[in-house]
Parts: structure tokens; C-alpha cells; sequence
């Protein structure tokens, strides 16, 4: 292989690093406007129990919306744990360590999750 083939071939690696490093800025960016959206639908999912039982408290006669509260946690649920992995998707890509059960980042002499103490499994 000539100079030029060489050169020619570290350019391009070098290229294909920097295409992939912005596909990673991307997603996490994507990723990060999701994890917004997820969490304004969480609080707005939050907020909207807690009008349904001061309508409850208000009202003499009605009975509380069991059902429907049941209903709006289980939605949270779910949100919350699309939420956590997403959050492990973004610490994936940064190469960043991160908790298995709950998507929490975290440090490496750690061997308990800070956020909902699951022993670390380490690969
Ligand atoms: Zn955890």
C-alpha cells in the first residue's frame, strides 16, 4: 500500500468515527427530547389523579374513582419504566455504567443501586 492508499484509509476511518460519533449525538439528543416528553406525561398523568380525588373530596355524595386512579397508576407504571430505559439507552451509548432494574447511572465502586438498591451485576 502507497502513502496516498494509507492516507486515503485513515481518512476515511476517521471519517466513519466522526459519522458515528454524530449518529450517538443524535440519538442521545432524540433520546433526551423523549425522556422529556415521557416525564411531562408522567406529571401531567400525576396531576390528573390528583384532581380526581379532590373532585372526590368535594362531592358529598360520590363514591372515589378506585377504578380510574388504578387505571392512571398503572399508565405511570409503564411510563416510568420506558423512562428508566431510556435512561440506560443514553448511559449505553455515553459507555457509561448504569443499573439493570431501574436505568440509574452508576459509579464503579458502587455494588448496590443508590436509587432502588438492586445488587450491580457486572459483565
Ligand atoms: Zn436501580
Amino acid at each position: 500500500m502507497d502513502f496516498l492508499d494509507k492516507l486515503a484509509d485513515k481518512v476515511s476511518s476517521g471519517t466513519k468515527k466522526i459519522s458515528q460519533k454524530t449518529d450517538e449525538i443524535i440519538e442521545i439528543t432524540e433520546l433526551k427530547l423523549d425522556l422529556k416528553n415521557i416525564e411531562d406525561e408522567i406529571e401531567e398523568a400525576k396531576l390528573y389523579i390528583g384532581e380526581l380525588v379532590y373532585k372526590y373530596f368535594l362531592s358529598n355524595d360520590s363514591s372515589m374513582p378506585v377504578g380510574q386512579i388504578k387505571g392512571k397508576c398503572r399508565e405511570i407504571q409503564r411510563m416510568e419504566a420506558q423512562k428508566n430505559r431510556m435512561k440506560a439507552r443514553i448511559y449505553r451509548i455515553k459507555g457509561l455504567a448504569y443499573c439493570r432494574f431501574c436505568g440509574e447511572a452508576i459509579d464503579d465502586e458502587e455494588n448496590y443501586c443508590s436509587k432502588c438498591g438492586h445488587k450491580i451485576i457486572r459483565y
